[in-house]
């Protein structure tokens, strides 16, 4: 039957039904959403009813859906130009871009590759720590996501789901233990505070069993995202960066899911007054068009010659210029600042909820990246009880994630020019299903 002929709720059907027979079941599906449209901080299905989105395209759509100034910088590109590749001719785009990036990236972090994803970003850092080190040895963080591909996959361990099936990765990764106070992963009780178990850990396998001197990158997220909007204690991220430069290890930081004022700066490295040797970016670098990148100081970029890397379509202009307007929005429409407030606000309003209800774990994050963590009552990650509160939000007109190896964290990631209205509505909206879910 054509969609015409079906009323809303048939078309949805129609469509979900047509989407199992089609579609590889092997993308994860949170929701069973039909969305026709959106604007700003809302989505509205093809039944017509309107959900306030706190998913955001997975911190993508950093900037609200349609901002009217991403959306006229794209179409003026794609009226001009929508693809004439970067590897044949030259174009204003991506070369504006990287300018800004220069400008708004950490310390003296100047020139930049463009990629697609934020999986193929992390194999272009990978493969240009590799490079220009001449080492090995990678060392990503537990719980630390960084994309499917095999390389970002070798490095990924928010969940072992990720990686069943697909033993034989990339050689000489390590997987270091990264500080989750409320879980701690080396068994200690941080709860009242780390006690900095995983640098003493880290700092023993370097005596023991990884030769510092052949690590060519630490790869880590400022912020862990999909592992469970996990904040390091201050000093985590300062003392990578002392071992990177007693060793002559590259600090990448994946800000995939952290950077273009998610956290309330521009990239979460700043909170830790740390400055990478290698910039990660893609998901908010252009409210939703495809679109990733790598900087890095030109001096390591310099040691990368030409061929050693590409891409057919990385920094493809219309992408490009829809992340030059995003970065120009996020600037002049202050929407770090409100993503501090507003994420400040939340959290306290969230923290009074936990002080009522057992099963929150903890309330934490930076600007709007906000993680409700749930446990049962012994203590152990509740992933059924934060999919039953995730599912009656959704019920409610709510739009949330989850993460965290067992789907224990809510996320709460809105626009970073989210009102006081629309966050007072999310929060009603959550509250009133937790207390639902979690008497
Ligand atoms: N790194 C981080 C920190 C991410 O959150 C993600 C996506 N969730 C990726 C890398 C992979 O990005 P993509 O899906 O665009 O390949």
């Amino acid at each position: 039957m054509s969609s015409e002929t079906l009323n809303p709720v048939s078309h949805a059907q129609d469509l979900l039904e047509t989407e199992s027979r089609y579609l590889a079941p092997v993308l994860g599906r949170s929701s069973t959403v039909v969305v026709e449209r959106g604007k700003g901080s809302y989505l509205w299905s093809v039944d017509e009813r309107r959900y306030l989105d706190f998913a955001m395209g997975i911190a993508t759509v950093n900037t609200g859906h349609g901002h009217p100034r991403v959306l006229q910088a794209a179409m003026e590109q794609m009226q001009r130009i929508v693809h004439p590749s970067a590897t044949m001719v030259h174009y204003e785009a991506n070369v504006r871009l990287a300018e800004r990036l220069a400008a708004i990236t950490p310390g003296p972090i100047d020139q930049t590759f463009f990629t697609n994803s934020g999986a193929e970003a992390v194999e272009a850092a990978v493969k240009m720590a590799r490079y220009v080190t001449g080492r090995r040895i990678v060392v990503g963080f537990q719980g630390g996501f960084h994309g499917r591909t095999m390389g970002a996959l070798s490095l990924t361990s928010s969940k072992v789901h990720y990686r069943e099936g697909y033993e034989g990765f990339v050689p000489s990764t390590y997987i270091m233990p990264f500080p989750y106070a409320t879980r701690c992963q080396l068994g200690h009780d941080c709860r009242g505070g780390c006690v900095g178990a995983c640098a003493t850990f880290l700092e023993r396998q370097f005596e023991q069993v990884i030769d510092p001197y052949q690590v060519a990158a630490f790869v880590v997220e400022p912020v862990q995202g999909e592992g469970g909007y996990i904040v390091p204690p201050a000093w985590f991220l300062g003392r990578l960066r002392a071992l990177c430069d007693q060793y002559g290890i590259l600090l990448l930081a994946d800000e995939v899911q952290t950077g273009f004022g998610r956290t309330g700066r521009w990239f979460a490295s700043e909170h830790f007054g740390v400055v990478p040797d290698v910039q990660i970016m893609a998901k908010g670098i252009a409210s939703g068009f495809p679109l990733a990148a790598i900087s890095a100081r030109s001096e390591l970029m310099q040691q990368w010659p030409t061929g050693a890397h590409g891409s057919t379509f990385g920094g493809n202009p219309v992408s490009c210029a829809a992340a030059l307007a995003t970065i120009d929005a996020i600037e002049d429409e202050g929407m770090r600042e409100n993503a501090t407030r507003q994420g400040e606000a939340m959290r306290a309003r969230l923290r009074t909820l936990r002080d009522e209800i057992p099963a929150i774990a903890d309330v934490r994050g930076l600007g709007l990246m906000i993680g409700v963590e749930f446990s049962d009552a012994a203590g152990n990650p509740d992933g059924a009880l934060c999919e039953r509160v995730r599912q009656r939000c959704i019920e409610h007109g709510l739009l949330l994630l989850s993460c965290g190896y067992r789907e224990q964290v809510l996320r709460l990631i809105p626009a970073l020019n989210v009102s006081d209205a629309e966050a007072d509505e999310g929060l009603t909206i959550l509250e009133e299903a937790i207390h639902h879910e979690a008497r």
